[in-house]
């Protein structure tokens, strides 16, 4: 890509910031503020320039009035503000005229947060109409949501038909290294693959196969493949009308799929049950397999070394429970070993993994985009992206 925020004339401009302020939020309170902070550089570097900054994002999902009240990007203000040490002006509108006099009457170096996107319908709709009236407000458009980017809607794809657009340097941070993984790797590229998500991942696995010279499956995936091997998989996740695609798979990968030889399993989805390692070979019809087993994390670590590259999306157990963490915090040790390597780690729950176990530091990357850093690891365009360039 060639433009990015650096070529971009900010100063007295109503710059437009896409950013991704869609945080856990309980009781009014906002639960992990990692995303908040993740956008700090592109809006404090607008204003290092003398712009004024109008930010938009959305949260949550809307389906009905009573979304909304929950949804309120308030909370999100304040804590902003308290990080950037400065007020941040709230509008609780998406439009009209309060929201229009509240932008005209900015002065350089001032910041405001327009409300919730998804207020709109027209906004996952791309309504053309919403994305021309929110580039009217401003000047210059900046995109720094990576976690929408695999979507196409009024507040990314929408307002940059209209406005000078750049990535902004949390998006250019994953165009690097999730891009640049993906067309040219340092090798052996390792792709780690788990989590719960096995229909919107499998389709990875099948583009993974071209790229990767190892792919290790765990996690809940794990028991689609080994149903497709003809194992008895108990109660274990599993989406049969995955399996013919998985079979095919197995022909396909020509070797470069490891599998698990060993599972932790219990009779009830809970951490406080009765649990023991089994061989994939002998899981009996009432247990469930929650993590890989310790033969599995050895397996993992040995085709782990001397990796140049590993991508991960999906962690390799109910990490959640302390006695089904296991295998997800040997494979991060593992990664945590390894020299000279490049890791990324991408997917909301896989990204709470690491850092709740402690290892956020040992990743050269952690993806802020679930879905949009599997597509991207697919090597789809991502329209949030494209509409840059
Ligand atoms: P991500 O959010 O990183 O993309 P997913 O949403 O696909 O990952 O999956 C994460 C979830 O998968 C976690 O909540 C974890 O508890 C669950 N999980 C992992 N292994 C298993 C398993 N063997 N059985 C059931 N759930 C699992
Ligand atoms: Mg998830």
């Amino acid at each position: 890509m060639a433009k990015t925020v650096k070529d971009l004339s900010l100063n007295g401009k109503k710059v437009l910031i896409r950013v991704d302020f869609n945080v856990p939020i309980k009781d009014g309170k906002i639960t992990n503020d990692n995303r908040i902070v993740a956008a700090l550089p592109t809006i404090k570097h607008v204003l290092a320039e003398n712009g004024k900054v109008v930010l938009f994002s959305h949260l949550g999902r809307i389906k009905t009035e009573e979304d909304k009240i929950k949804n309120t990007l308030k909370p999100v203000a304040e804590r902003l503000s308290q990080l950037l040490s400065k007020e941040v002006k709230f509008i609780p509108a998406t439009r009209g005229e309060a929201l229009e006099s509240a932008i005209t009457g900015m002065k350089e170096g001032e910041v405001l947060l327009v409300e919730n996107t998804r207020f709109e319908k027209g906004e996952t709709k791309n309504d053309p109409e919403l994305g021309k009236y929110w580039a009217s407000l401003g000047e210059v458009y900046i995109n720094d949501a990576f976690g929408t980017a695999h979507r196409s809607h009024a507040s990314n794809v929408g307002i940059s038909e209209h406005l000078n657009s750049a990535p902004g340097f949390l998006l250019e941070k994953e165009i690097k290294f999730i891009g640049g993984t993906v067309s040219n790797p340092a090798r052996p590229l390792v792709a780690i693959l788990g989590g719960a998500k096995v229909s919107d991942k499998i389709g990875v696995i099948e583009n993974l196969i071209e790229k990767a010279d190892k792919i290790l499956v765990g996690g809940g995936m794990m028991f689609t493949f080994m149903k497709a091997l003809g194992k008895d998989i108990g109660k274990s996740l599993v989406e049969e009308d995955k399996v013919e695609l998985a079979k095919e798979l197995l022909k396909k990968a020509d070797g470069k799929l490891v599998l698990p030889v060993d599972t932790v399993a219990a009779k009830e989805f809970k951490n406080d049950t009765d649990f023991k390692t089994v061989s994939v070979d002998n899981i009996s019809g009432d247990e469930m397999g929650l993590d890989i087993g310790a033969e599995t994390i050895k397996l993992f670590e040995n085709e782990l070394e001397g990796a140049k590259t590993v991508v991960w999306n999906g962690p390799m157990g109910v990490f959640e429970m302390e006695n089904f963490a296991k295998g997800t915090i040997g494979v991060c040790e593992a990664i945590a070993s390894l020299e000279g390597a490049t890791t990324i780690i991408g997917g909301g729950d896989s990204a709470a993994a690491a850092m709740e176990l402690g290892y956020a530091d040992k990743f050269t990357h952690i993806s802020t985009g679930g879905g949009a850093s599997l597509e991207y690891l697919e090597g789809k365009v991502l329209p949030g992206i494209d509409c840059l360039k």
